[in-house]
């Protein structure tokens, strides 16, 4: 006879949807065990290079689809270990929006000022700061007088990392081996576990099933540590609350191969995926263009080296987010740094009207690579991405043992986002072409469609049940007991990034979720403080 476990709640995903309800719920005194698929890894796990097996292929999950593919974290903490940190609040008329649907997609409950409270906890928790100029580097300081020259402005962003611990390193995606990246393994997690909450990594749920006292059955494989696409066990809990934060690429998959055990899903569930409106451009500096006409001369003799721009985003354009402008032609403009791979065979050789991946052009413009300016565009795209069946497990059919695979999220570019990313590549090549300081190509698409970091909006948030999967408060639709806390429930793009957003509206929802775990006799309470931020991240003593 086989042992039910049993808990209060159950999180899917450590990331920030996941950690945040993790900490709330445990800190409120529930019992809280959360089912991460990918592994724990900690500071010195994290490695400088890209060979298989190493942090950078076990902690990614790169998932190509039709049309869209997506980029994220498989591993305790979430995108929060691979990503940047750039954690801009999103502007005020993006709450407004009407997208797609002819109305407003936010809950009435939502605007920006509304959201205002929510943001300042996240960004107390994380720590999130300010960046002055003096932290900006070389490339941002480049984009921002690129910008200055061509009648615009620029800013540094706003980060989660600790500067002075971070050693530029170039290695942030892989996660940060000198603990300088303010992620959730310093913050929400550790709180969590400081409350008594469990964290499992290499736990992949799989499906939920509805009990007949109204709980539900969590069902999970274990996955191998170096292998994903082998299981090594699986097993089920029982849980009074679950809170999905699996990812806007994942929620939804889970929840399609649940339809049947809940008996029925929201028609939304899978539908409006936004991939934020996400483009790149490369621009191939000219340095001694840049030195006469900007003044700008690293006196080294190389205008700069991927080295210096390994911190991500660190200035950003935000000339076009202006809410008097029409929906689709507001976005925003960001310099950061993709290290070679994939990049060098999207980025395009400027000035070819066809994709070249291989010839003289190309290969003269990879040897420059450490001239390369890339400028990460965030246009608002009008939420055409659809799931398809899902598959037996996972989120996708996985194609190699890590990183790899291919998903069902099928994604045709509308015309009002084919012309929101013609316009905000026409406004970077005017930037950056001015007076031949760079020539400027965008990615092509044509190898694996539109590419996002920032998946969303695949299990929205709305008043309207016909185009929202949840209710304002973030509870599925027909399903009480179940909430989906991660990027999914974002309705829409948001032309920044959104780590923030997502946070925020975690947090928001988190008096709701509460309340429903007393109403199912969970001995739980709200107002928890921000999580105490820690110097040693969560799980280094395991
Ligand atoms: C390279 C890169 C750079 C980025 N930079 C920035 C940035 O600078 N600023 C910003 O705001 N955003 C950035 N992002 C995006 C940011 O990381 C995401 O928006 C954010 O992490 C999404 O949070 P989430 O809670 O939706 O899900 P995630 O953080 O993705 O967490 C989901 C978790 O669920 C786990 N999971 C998935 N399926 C299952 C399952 N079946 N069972 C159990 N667990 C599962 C995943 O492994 C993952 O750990 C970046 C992303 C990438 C990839």
């Amino acid at each position: 006879m086989s042992v039910v476990e049993s808990t209060d709640v159950v999180v899917v995903g450590s990331g920030f949807g996941g950690a945040i309800a993790a900490y709330h719920l445990a800190a409120g005194g529930a019992r809280v065990v959360v089912l991460e698929r990918g592994p724990w890894l900690t500071g010195k796990d994290f490695d400088h290079d890209y060979l298989l097996g190493s942090s950078y292929t076990r902690v990614f999950d790169f998932v190509a689809g039709d049309g869209m593919s997506v980029l994220g974290g498989n591993c305790v903490g979430g995108g929060s270990v691979v990503y940047f940190a750039a954690l801009p609040r999103a502007p005020r008329f993006v709450f407004e929006r009407r997208g797609s649907i002819g109305r407003r997609m936010w809950p009435s409950a939502i605007s920006r000022e509304t959201l205002e409270p929510w943001y300042d906890r996240v960004a107390e928790s994380i720590p999130v700061s300010q960046q002055g100029w003096d932290d900006v580097s070389y490339a941002g300081g480049l984009w921002a007088a690129a910008c200055d020259h061509a009648g615009g402005t620029a800013n540094p962003v706003p980060v989660g990392v600790d500067n002075t611990q971070c050693t530029n390193c170039n290695w942030m995606m892989s996660g940060c081996r000198f603990d300088a990246k303010r992620s959730l393994l310093f913050n929400y997690l550790p709180g969590a576990l400081a409350h008594g909450a469990e964290i499992r990594p290499l736990h992949e749920v799989e499906h939920i099933a509805r009990k007949e006292n109204g709980d539900y059955r969590i069902h999970y494989d274990v996955i191998d540590d170096e292998d994903y696409r082998v299981h090594t066990g699986s097993g089920t809990i029982d849980a009074k609350i679950v809170i999905l934060a699996a990812g806007a690429g994942a929620t939804p998959v889970i929840l399609q191969r649940s339809a049947v055990a809940l008996g029925g899903m929201p028609e939304a569930v899978g539908r409006y995926f936004s991939g934020n409106g996400e483009r790149l451009n490369t621009a191939v500096i000219d340095e001694e263009r840049v030195r006469d006409v900007l003044g700008l001369d690293r006196g080294d003799g190389r205008a700069y080296e991927a080295n210096q721009i390994g911190k991500g985003p660190v200035v950003a354009n935000w000339d076009h987010l202006d809410g008097s402008l029409p929906e689709y032609s507001r976005y925003s403009l960001e310099q950061l740094y993709f290290p070679p791979g994939l990049g060098t065979v999207l980025a395009q050789v400027p000035g070819k009207p066809e994709p070249g991946w291989f010839g003289v052009e190309k290969k003269e413009m990879l040897r420059r690579w450490k001239s390369w300016l890339i400028i990460f565009s965030m246009i608002e795209d009008d939420n055409e991405g659809i799931f398809g069946p899902p598959p037996p497990t996972g989120n996708a059919y996985r194609i190699s043992q890590q990183m790899l695979g291919r998903g069902t999220l099928s994604y045709r570019p509308t015309a009002n986002t084919r012309r929101a990313w013609a316009e905000s590549d026409a406004e970077v090549k005017r930037i950056l072409e001015l007076d031949g300081l760079a020539k400027v190509a965008p990615w092509t698409n044509d190898l694996v469609g539109a590419y996002t970091v920032h998946p969303l909006a695949s299990c929205r948030i709305g008043d309207d049940p016909r185009t929202s999967a949840l209710t304002p408060g973030h509870e599925l639709r027909g399903h009480p007991g179940i909430f989906v806390t991660d990027g999914s429930a974002v309705p829409g793009a948001l032309t920044v990034n959104p780590a923030l957003t997502i946070s925020a509206l975690a947090e928001r929802a988190m008096p709701g979720i509460i309340q429903a775990a007393r109403e199912r006799n969970i001995p739980v309470s709200a107002g928890a403080p921000v999580p105490t931020a820690t110097s040693t991240p969560a799980g280094s003593f395991r």
